[in-house]
């Protein structure tokens, strides 16, 4: 056989963002040493040689300790496509494996799935991902796991909240859409101590969300936490085109999100695996340093507009965490990188009050903006905007939003790559009728 192709250098020499435009250059996943693109795979089933070959497979699935290549079965256990970009994405994010999923949501589920039984609990952020709110208030106290929020910004409010039953610490950082930060060292250490005299089974495991910063602004795995959580729909897959979720962290998880996965059912379809790792995974790092600077730009725009009230960008000097920010918060080479989302309020004294400020302002973008966009979501080549009070997180309990600065008259701007000129002057017309 002709010999595979490899680096002269071991790969794990060459920089991140090399290695998410090459990935591996012969996978044990699949021959495609000879394709300068990895093929797109689709195949629901797989033709096994022998019954002796498909016994193995099912002995050695979700198994991290196979030694040969995967034997692959069904689309549902496992797929090469989806695994080659389950390896591109623990590079990124310094986690040992990964498993991704259909979406975010099916991603978080997991993780609380394998974490927790009947009688434990979680301990959340008070704000966090509508939908994860819903999974925590709605679904998980079906199967008697409860679910206590607390306010991370205060690591003294952990041990009042956390019980012995106590599982999982979950928070996103930044908060979306407060764009606050929550110090991911600082909770582990507090964790440490809870954990302290618990059996291994019986620790809290920490769960961060990291779609809001992606890894190329920061990576909690190294800052201490277990396990890291991302929505692909946003800026990994980049382009608004797919959904899809992972779950990254240390193999001891691996089999059990294996297992998870093949009998939930919610896997990542090979034609989005295909997608997120050609185009968007690759264009991460570039896209997230361009998308960075238009939010730095439209931030210090903001901060001079006599009718907005407040900007909060983690990038900004004013930011109230900026120390936090610039230990936290950074690239695969190491520059500061506050990511491309922000979040401001408009003045009370607007006429009717911030609110219907805020209301007339994006409707004006909805009605009259080339280069911004009212839609939900975020992280895509094109600059969104929304209204995150009365729309994402209406479901949001009102004393809770006024506790953490969620006002009526505040918008989230997710920045994408067009021009920034441009999308300053589409906001600074929308502005004129706020
Ligand atoms: C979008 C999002 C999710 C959910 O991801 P889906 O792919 O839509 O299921 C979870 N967390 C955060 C922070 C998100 O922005």
């Amino acid at each position: 056989m002709e010999k595979k192709h490899e680096p002269k250098k071991p790969r794990e020499h060459y920089r991140l963002r090399t290695r998410l435009i090459h990935g591996s250059f012969a996978t044990g996943r699949w021959d495609y040493d000879h394709h300068v693109v990895p093929p797109q795979s689709s195949s629901a089933t797989f033709r096994l040689k022998s019954v002796q070959r498909g016994a193995e497979g099912f002995v050695e699935f979700g198994s991290e300790t196979a030694q040969r290549a995967p034997i692959y079965i069904y689309d549902r256990l496992d797929e090469p496509t989806r695994g080659m970009l389950e390896e591109n994405l623990a590079a990124a994010e310094g986690g040992e494996m990964a498993v991704t999923f259909s979406t975010g949501m099916a991603a978080i589920s997991a993780a609380m799935g394998i974490l927790m039984m009947s009688g434990d609990q979680v301990v959340a952020h008070r704000v966090i991902y509508g939908c994860t709110h819903s999974l925590l208030t709605n679904w998980l106290p079906r199967y008697q796991i409860r679910a206590d929020f607390c306010d991370l910004t205060d690591l003294e409010s952990i041990a009042k909240v956390a019980t012995d039953r106590c599982r999982i610490v979950y928070f996103e950082t930044p908060v979306n859409p407060t764009m606050e930060l929550i110090d991911i060292a600082a909770v582990r250490r507090v964790v440490d101590k809870l954990n302290v005299g618990r059996r291994e089974q019986d620790r809290i495991r920490i769960v961060v969300d990291n779609t809001f910063a992606t890894p190329y602004c920061q990576r909690p795995l190294e800052l201490g936490c277990d396990l890291v959580v991302h929505s692909l729909t946003k800026d990994i897959g980049g382009f608004g085109t797919d959904m899809g979720g992972a779950v990254i962290g240390s193999n001891r998880y691996y089999n059990l999100l294996m297992l998870y996965r093949k009998d939930f059912g919610g896997v990542l379809s090979p034609k989005n695996a295909w997608s997120i790792l050609v185009y968007g995974l690759p264009t991460l790092a570039t896209r997230m340093v361009n998308q960075q600077k238009a939010a730095m730009k439209v931030a210090e725009f903001l901060l001079k507009q006599p009718k907005v009230a407040r900007v909060v960008y983690p990038g900004l000097s004013c930011y109230p965490q900026s120390e936090l920010a610039r230990r936290q918060m950074i690239s695969f080479d190491g520059k500061f990188a506050p990511g491309s989302m922000l979040y401001f309020e408009l003045k009370k004294e607007l006429p009717g009050g911030a609110a219907a400020a805020s209301e007339r302002m994006v409707d004006f973008v909805a009605d009259h903006a080339y280069t911004i966009t009212l839609a939900v979501s975020l992280g895509q080549i094109k600059t969104l905007i929304e209204n995150p009070y009365s729309m994402t997180h209406a479901g949001v309990p009102e004393e809770e939003k006024t506790r953490s600065g969620l006002l009526p008259g505040g918008i989230r701007l997710s920045l994408g790559l067009e021009d920034w000129h441009d999308i300053i002057a589409d906001l600074e017309a929308a502005l004129a009728v706020a």
